[in-house]
């Protein structure tokens, strides 16, 4: 039997997490699982969990645990996440990283890497007011550091390049509240493992990406 391997990115709202996750899906051709963006298209297709999530969202405060573990549990049954996928935003509370652990135990699953991306505070708030996410494919850019090629359009797809309701300065600072409250203590939590990685979030996007391959290398 295949054991599936499943990373996670760990860290503030703002510090690189989805555009490294992204590529370091590609990089390993596993499932790229954002519980953001699956919220997003849900707030999107108007559903009920959309609905139930969408203010919550907006004010930058966390959605139910219940309904996250919900969606991830449904997300990991299918086909594709079968060896594996790449978390980003997932797990962010003591809770989900607690019921992470139960549904790998349950399948027979490990976590291949806890990769920790760390930035500090005024680093991270230029970046979030700085993020355009593509309306089409989600791909992330920054007006001064990953500038499109025409402004506002993705160079991938086509599609128009916004700014996420949840990046204005008033919700930024909220999302790093949550983030010290209830995230932060994960570090905690997964810290003795040895899946955990610190890497540093600071620099271009390729030097990140660079301490990440070579976190996992090393430790693979
Ligand atoms: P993100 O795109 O990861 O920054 O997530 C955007 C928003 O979606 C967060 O500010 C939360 O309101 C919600 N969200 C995403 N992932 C989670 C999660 N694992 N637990 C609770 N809320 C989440």
């Amino acid at each position: 039997m295949i054991v599936a391997k499943h990373f996670i990115f760990l860290g503030a709202p703002g510090v690189g997490k989805g555009t490294q996750a992204q590529r370091f899906a590609q990089l390993m051709d596993l499932p790229h699982v954002s519980t953001g963006d699956m919220l997003r298209a849900s707030v999107q297709s108007g559903s009920e969990i959309g609905l139930r999530a969408a203010a919550v969202m907006e004010s930058g405060a966390l959605v139910g645990d219940e309904i996250i573990v919900r969606i991830v549990e449904e997300r990991l049954l299918l086909e594709d996440a079968s060896d594996g996928v790449i978390f980003d935003g997932f797990p962010r509370t003591i809770h989900q990283a607690h019921a992470l652990d139960n549904l790998l135990a349950v399948h027979g699953d490990e976590i291949g890497a806890v990769l920790h991306l760390d930035l500090d505070d005024e680093e991270i708030v230029g970046r979030l007011s700085g993020r355009r996410v593509c309306s089409k494919c989600g791909a992330i850019y920054h007006i001064r550091y990953h500038a499109p090629t025409v402004y506002g359009i993705c160079d991938i797809c086509g599609g128009g390049l916004l700014q996420r309701d949840d990046d204005q300065p008033a919700v930024i600072r909220k999302r790093l509240a949550v983030y010290q409250a209830e995230t932060a203590p994960l570090i905690a939590y997964y810290h003795d493992r040895p899946a955990y990685h610190l890497v540093s979030g600071e620099g271009e996007v390729d030097d990140v990406f660079s301490r990440i391959v070579k976190a996992v290398e090393v430790a693979g």
